[in-house]
């Protein structure tokens, strides 16, 4: 347990309770331990590791952290697991089109094989975790077991469910049998006559259900042995196997995307419930909303996309976009703009400058007035992750004139606990965005003609996206004594 955590007696603080909003149910439910138990058991549909997570997948990652540290907030232990496919996810989540990872290699240049398929997704593993690091969540409590590392525990649940008589053969491999399962599409109440419709398309004649989905793919040129020839495990059971091999036959939560409601997750409950005889396979599903671009679907086909990396270039730390994601509810489809990014970013540098103005942390035994607020922030976080409502109380807190300024700080590194933005080791970049907030600001008009004209050039080269000459630029008018920082209104410059 933290420190800072530490300062805050449990006693003085009420008991808030912990909602959260389950899919099972569609409704605020109350979370509560399983008997026995304080410690959580959370599964995260993790990414298909064929290419670089554009931010809208990073999101999820966000989501799942902050969802983490609610649940720590709440003096729960905390077991996660988020998985990698590295194989056999088809373009459709329901069975059809291309298959991912061949997609990765194909546009690689490398040859279907086993070994290539590996290494392209320990690649984009790696990416994805370097990716995840710089938002700061945190990759090292977290297990990440890959698909391809569990072939036989897959194969073995699909052999249960065909002992069992929930699974059938064909010529492109083995269903599992949906009519077998009375309670499919329970998961989000899907109207299961809207996928029958949809599932005519490319229909297996021998299929026995239009809505029954693949549980092996015969495969002759690739993949692994098994008691049904060569071939692919399908790529729901690959959530199943692996949870029941990390976490047990029960869990208490698991996350994922709104899109793998009605398909993916569905799967994976009948397949697991029907393997183990245990019910439910989780108590709390949780689903977070698309991120969308520019009020658009983020659709790498149609270049509608950003990478992390492109906001690393254009000057931005990358906890700008985590206090971006937190300021929208997972639940809404939240909206990435760069000039959302900017203000998030200059509401970020004021809260780093806040905590940088003061080292010194208030001693055991808090005042009245800060407990006050960590009540409202709690109330906050534990409603669903109501993360811009928290954030709306602490800013209000920091109006809070009463609060000394170190109770102030203890208060800030506790939410952040929460939060996840990093106060209290800020890196060199946060440190120097703080100081942009600490700084002078000059007015464009009231510099000199040749820095104004250097602005300019700047200017018309991040429009551009000539990343080489803005950097360029940038170090021209900084070593003539100006800082500069990009925001939603434009350059905006400081006295060095
Ligand atoms: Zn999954």
């Amino acid at each position: 347990m933290s420190w800072f955590k530490q300062l805050f007696g449990k006693k003085e603080v009420l008991q808030t309770p912990l909602f959260f909003f389950n899919t099972l149910g569609k409704e605020k439910q109350l979370f509560e331990a399983a008997p026995h138990t304080k410690e959580v058991r959370m599964y995260n549909c993790g990414p298909t590791v064929y290419g670089r997570q554009h931010i809208g997948n990073l999101s999820m990652f966000v989501f799942t952290d902050t969802l983490r540290h609610t649940l720590e907030y709440n003096d729960f232990k905390v077991k996660q697991v988020i998985n990698f496919t590295d194989f056999g996810h088809l373009s459709s989540d329901a069975d059809e089109g291309e298959d991912k990872m061949t997609k990765g290699l194909k546009r690689e240049g490398l040859a279907p094989t086993l070994d290539n398929m590996r290494a392209l997704g320990e690649k984009y593993a790696n990416l994805f975790l370097e990716d995840i690091r710089a938002l700061n969540i945190e990759v090292d409590k977290v297990t990440f077991p890959r698909a391809s590392d569990f072939i036989p525990a897959q194969i073995a649940m699909i052999k249960a469910l065909e002992e069992k008589g929930y699974a059938y053969k064909t010529k492109r491999g083995v269903y599992f049998d949906t009519s077998r399962f009375p309670d499919y599409g329970k998961l989000g109440n899907i109207n299961l006559e809207g996928q029958k419709e949809g599932a005519r398309i490319g229909k297996d004649p021998e299929k026995r259900n239009p809505i029954d989905f693949l549980l092996w793919k015969n495969d002759k040129k690739l993949g692994w042995d098994s008691p049904w020839g060569k071939g692919f495990p399908g790529w729901h059971i690959e959530c199943s196997a692996m949870i029941r091999a990390t976490l047990g036959l029960q869990i208490d939560i698991h996350t994922g995307g709104i899109e793998h409601i009605p398909v993916h997750h569905n799967n994976e409950i009948a397949q697991s419930e029907s393997a183990t005889g245990k019910k439910p396979l989780a108590r709390f599903w949780l689903h977070r909303a698309h991120l969308q671009l520019e009020g658009a679907k983020i659709a790498k086909s149609e270049g509608n996309v950003v990478y992390l990396s492109d906001i690393i270039e254009r000057g931005f730390h990358p906890l700008s976009l985590r206090y971006l994601l937190l300021s929208a509810h997972y639940r809404t489809s939240a909206n990435f703009t760069w000039e959302a990014l900017g203000a998030a970013q200059t509401a970020y540098a004021k809260l780093l400058a806040m905590r940088l103005k003061s080292q010194k942390v208030s001693p055991p035994g808090f005042s009245q007035t800060t407990l006050a607020w960590k009540q409202k922030f709690t109330e906050r976080i534990n409603d669903d992750l109501d993360t811009p409502g928290a954030l709306a109380v602490l800013w209000e807190m920091t109006k809070d004139e009463e609060l000394p300024s170190e109770e102030l700080l203890a208060a800030l590194l506790d939410f952040d606990s929460v939060l996840g933005l990093n106060l209290s080791e800020p890196d060199e970049a946060a440190r120097r965005l703080a100081a942009t907030e600490t700084k002078k600001e000059i007015t464009l008009d009231s510099l000199p003609e040749d820095i104004r004209t250097l602005i300019k050039e700047r200017e018309e080269a991040r429009e551009n996206k000539d990343w080489p000459r803005a950097d360029e630029l940038r170090t021209k008018i900084e070593n003539l004594g100006y800082a500069l920082e990009d925001s939603a209104s434009g350059t905006r410059v400081f006295e060095p």
